[in-house]
């Protein structure tokens, strides 16, 4: 267990550095929500602030984001799940600065309005009536063979006017 001056010193690093949100995926709607905290390395190696905050909450990874060569390489820790994200809060909540803490309310008030597709009675991009016993939404399914059609076609038009 982290002590509380640990906790302290996490959820003021969180309240300077971190980020939370609730989105929707244009592509298919999909809900999504997620904590996280992107610190540039100064040598190459994970920087020991976001280790050690991993291991005061004891969850999330750490990953390297990609960034230009010419700029000094950055590291992310982060969770994506709503059990992950309630994990967090709930250790930090009671240090947590005001505003950070209306910014976790917001993105799991804003995840669970949003609903599961499921419970919603939607196909998985929640554009149409799900159907039950359907794998799969027909309607997606046909829209998608058209955009697969379409895309054939303009293919084999460029493929001709190419000579390939
Ligand atoms: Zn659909």
């Amino acid at each position: 267990m982290s002590t509380e001056t640990e906790l302290a010193w996490a959820a003021g690093f969180f309240d300077g550095e971190g980020y939370v949100g609730c989105s929707q995926r244009a592509r298919d709607n999909c809900r999504s929500i997620s904590c996280s905290i992107t610190q540039s390395s100064y040598t190459d190696d994970v920087p020991t602030v976001l280790a050690r905050f991993q291991r005061i909450v004891g969850i999330g990874n750490i990953y390297k984001k990609s960034t230009a060569e010419q700029y000094k390489p950055r590291y992310a820790w982060s969770v994506q799940t709503i059990h992950d994200v309630e994990v967090v809060y709930s250790l930090l909540s009671e240090y947590l600065d005001e505003v950070k803490e209306e910014q976790f309310m917001n993105a799991i008030k804003e995840y669970i309005q949003l609903g599961s597709y499921i419970e919603l009675g939607l196909c998985k991009k929640r554009l149409h009536k799900r159907v039950e016993g359907d794998k799969q939404c027909k309607e997606c399914t046909t829209s998608w063979q058209l955009e697969h059609n379409e895309t054939r076609k303009l293919e084999r038009k460029l493929a001709k006017a190419l000579g390939i």
